[in-house]
């Protein structure tokens, strides 16, 4: 299959006449075509949504929302194709991708159509001055909008949903690794009335499209989502033109489980938080410290729970764990599961590739749990991204929270315990953005989403994203 740039509401082949192999993870086998497109496919996306820009910004909210409430509503009468679409590319479980990914895209399109007509801006009386002062919140213009593979739907729509709603026009960019469902986007979005032009979807690699677009002088605001390398590059690329900017960066989430947490809402928790979507999601919690009092019991009850884990092909609906995006991915997870061994570290369960009953050239990795002798060590410091978590146990809080902490990440946490004090205390020093106690992943999307330190940033999601994506104007009216 072979698919091509949406832009200016008409789907065409790049200028560069060059094009990309796609590959199914789960096959390990090339199954699709996408165009490797390079700065005047940009330049053409560009002065198309210029072009629409004035139109949409000046679109009423209830036109807005009705478009974007009507985008969510197709995804949901898609889901079934979508969802496929997904797992073929990504090689993640359809089951997840039904269950999470394509519901998940929809919601952001609906909660967006209805967060932005409840976005109010402020005044203020200047008392004594006879003035008041009202702000406004402008969309910025034509804004990009960059996203990477392992959630691919649900991040793209991510940040197209709100800055669409605050009305701006999009140049996006999905991974050259999972393109299917960006490009089954556009279709839907034609079809739910979205004008011509407002928003553009541009297929390629990062190095050239991505850059082309980041380094684009009219577009006034990059979105990103992706590695933390990428995300400083990007910063270098785009701070002397000034554009404003929100980077949501890689992690290294630490779970800490202390002896008083409920112990089997915490273990079935915890598997999931390890090695949903092959681990490949930003959240994960990778580093998992345990009460030395539960250690022993936890690490035998994790390793078993983990051990009977069906790694299979992502189509069948039997299967927990699914294939890895790529060969070279898995090979950079593998790699740093050799460490182990030189890092005094010992592998507990997994650690090797895994052949899977008729698709014998997939990507795919049992999932694997790691010892380490300390918080130092690479395994513990390094963003590894896929099935793959460190345990280490713990005597102290203070102990634990250096090791929260002793990382260059900060993007989430997640603590087990009953303890309301120790709770308020920990979830307040944590250096993350976001704080999960007693659950994982739990998103509520008003609330806002992002990490500190090099995990990113800015901050997603709610009247956040809506702020991000548009410009503030005080107006001061002397009467
Ligand atoms: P990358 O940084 O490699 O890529 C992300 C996106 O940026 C892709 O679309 C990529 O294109 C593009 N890109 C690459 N180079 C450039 C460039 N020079 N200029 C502009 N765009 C560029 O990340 P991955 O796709 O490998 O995603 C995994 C990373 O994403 C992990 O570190 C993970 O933690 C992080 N992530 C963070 C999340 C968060 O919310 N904080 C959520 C999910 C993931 P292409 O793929 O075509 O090269």
């Amino acid at each position: 299959m072979k698919i091509t740039n949406y832009i200016n509401g008409s789907f065409s082949p790049p200028l560069s006449g060059k094009w990309l192999n796609n590959y199914n993870p789960a096959e390990g086998k090339v199954y699709g075509q996408i165009p490797d497109s390079d700065h005047r496919d940009v330049d053409l996306a560009v002065a198309a949504a210029k072009k629409a820009f004035k139109a949409w910004a000046l679109t009423s909210l209830e036109n807005r929302q009705r478009v974007l409430q009507k985008i969510s509503d197709l995804l949901i009468v898609h889901i079934d194709r979508l969802a496929e679409a997904e797992s073929i590319d990504n090689g993640k479980p359809i089951a997840l991708a039904k269950s999470v990914d394509i519901p998940r895209a929809a919601s952001n399109f609906r909660f967006f159509a209805n967060a932005i007509t409840q976005f109010a801006s402020e005044s203020h009386e200047s008392i004594g001055a006879n003035a008041i002062n009202y702000t406004l919140r402008q969309p910025l213009g034509v804004v990009g909008c960059i996203s990477p593979w392992n959630l691919p739907l649900y991040l793209f729509t991510w940040k197209i949903a709100p800055a669409l709603a605050a009305g701006n026009c999009v140049i996006a960019k999905p991974s050259e690794v999972t393109p299917m469902t960006a490009y089954l986007l556009g279709e839907i979005c034609t079809a739910a009335g979205l004008p011509n032009g407002v928003l553009n979807i541009i297929h390629g690699t990062g190095q050239s499209t991505g850059q082309a677009i980041v380094a684009h002088p009219e577009i006034k605001a990059i979105s990103f989502t992706g590695g933390t390398q990428t995300g400083a590059h990007i910063a270098r690329v785009a701070a002397p033109l000034f554009k404003k900017l929100s980077l949501e960066l890689g992690g290294k989430n630490p779970t800490i489980i202390f002896a008083d947490a409920d112990y089997e809402d915490m273990l079935h928790t915890t598997l999931r938080s390890s090695f949903s979507n092959q681990g490949q999601i930003c959240l994960c919690g990778s580093r998992i410290f345990v009460a030395a009092a539960i250690y022993e019991k936890f690490k035998a009850d994790f390793v078993a729970k983990t051990k009977a884990l069906k790694v299979g092909h992502p189509a069948l609906s039997t299967t927990d764990i699914g294939a890895l995006v790529s060969a070279e991915h898995l090979e950079k997870v593998i790699s740093y599961i050799e460490r182990a061994p030189a890092e005094g570290a010992t592998v507990l369960c997994g650690g090797h590739r895994v052949t899977v009953e008729d698709a014998p050239n997939g990507y795919y990795l049992a999932p694997t749990i790691i010892e380490v002798p300390s918080n130092s060590c690479s395994l513990n410091q390094e963003e590894i991204f896929g099935p793959v978590v460190t345990l280490m146990p713990f005597e102290t809080e203070d102990e634990v929270l250096g090791y929260a902490n002793d990382v260059r990440y900060g993007l989430s946490a997640t603590l087990w315990t009953n303890n309301l004090k120790r709770t308020l205390r920990m979830s307040t020093q944590l250096e993350a953005g976001i704080v999960w106690v007693n659950t994982w992943m739990l998103r509520d999307l008003r609330t806002p989403f992002g990490g500190v330190k090099s995990s990113g940033v800015g901050r997603e999601g709610g009247f956040e994203a809506l702020r991000f994506f548009t410009e503030t104007k005080n107006v001061c009216l002397k009467y």
